[in-house]
């Protein structure tokens, strides 16, 4: 099995890596930075993601694996003293063998340009759009049918395992991700006698497509998970489920209700 190390860089996550890479070659596991089996993120969920838009272009090919030496996170869930622990399955995985992957459905975004251009994008977690001064206007169309004109903050577009991210905060709903689906969830509508949206979370499943088209003219921040973009000439923004999953490895079960629970409401077992 061939595997790449992508670490925070803080002291402890640097030290980790380099006991990863002495037991993974005593274990005879091969580091290969440009075609890796499985990416080992040790720091938290945000090296996690830079693991993942590093990684992207392989996405078909890779699983990824996190080590936290923070608190617990969504994609970062073996701990720093299971290191050999984690060394060990890897090495001890075989191909056809009982190493479950899971694969999670991702955003994609496509930004279209005022020159005709596209940036096209996957996200992890979730896209978001906001207007950087002022209020957002913008007109949202679900499968190219005019839905609502929006004022506001902006929108986030999350993906089922980024629904428990910034997704939550805005109070969406968590999502299983198994469920192949997105969530639009509003930042701050101005809901008054003038101005009206939905006003709650909207879910669209695969095949569904939001149309986000803002006013022109309005200087716009754009994110997809960590990545910031500023943009003015931005005349469409396109999400829908991605026809690409993102990989993960599972050495042992760690089912995604357990997961919240201990992310959110309380660590461990019932007292
Ligand atoms: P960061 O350092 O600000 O971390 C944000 C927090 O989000 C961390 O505690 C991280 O563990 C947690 N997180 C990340 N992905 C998660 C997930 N899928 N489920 C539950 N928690 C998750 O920023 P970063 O490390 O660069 O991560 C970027 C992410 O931060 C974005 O994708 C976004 O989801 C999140 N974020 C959240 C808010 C908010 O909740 N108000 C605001 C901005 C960004």
């Amino acid at each position: 099995m061939k595997y790449e190390v992508l670490c925070r860089g803080d002291a402890l996550s640097g030290e980790l890596a380099d006991r990863f890479h002495r037991l993974a070659g005593e274990r005879g596991l091969i580091r290969s930075a440009t075609e890796p089996d499985v990416v080992v993120s040790i720091g938290g969920d945000g090296t996690l993601l830079e693991a993942f838009h590093m990684f992207r272009p392989s996405l078909g090919r890779v699983a990824f694996v996190g080590i936290h030496t923070g608190h617990l996170g969504f994609f970062a869930d073996w701990k720093a003293d299971e290191l050999e622990q984690l060394v060990a399955c890897m090495a001890d995985s075989k191909p056809d063998g009982e190493t479950r992957i899971v694969r999670y459905p991702l955003v994609s975004v496509e930004i279209h340009l005022q020159s005709g251009d596209r940036i096209a994008h996957e996200a992890l977690n979730e896209v978001t759009v906001r207007r950087r001064e002022g209020t957002l206007v913008a007109r949202v169309d679900l499968n190219e049918q005019l839905f609502e004109m929006f004022r506001g903050d902006g929108f986030c577009i999350s993906s089922p395992i980024g629904s428990t991210a910034y997704n939550k905060s805005l109070g969406g709903a968590i999502i299983h991700p198994t469920l192949e689906s997105i969530q639009i969830t509003e930042m701050a509508s101005i809901n008054n006698r003038v101005f009206r949206t939905l006003g709650s979370p909207v879910i669209l499943p695969k095949h569904h497509v939001c149309d986000i088209v803002p006013n022109p003219g309005q200087p716009l921040a754009i994110t997809v998970d960590h990545l910031h973009f500023h943009r003015d000439d931005v005349v469409r923004i396109r999400c829908k489920v991605s026809d690409g999953k993102v990989s993960f490895i599972r050495y042992r079960p760690f089912p995604f209700w357990q997961r919240v629970r201990e992310g959110f409401i309380q660590n461990g077992k019932e007292e």
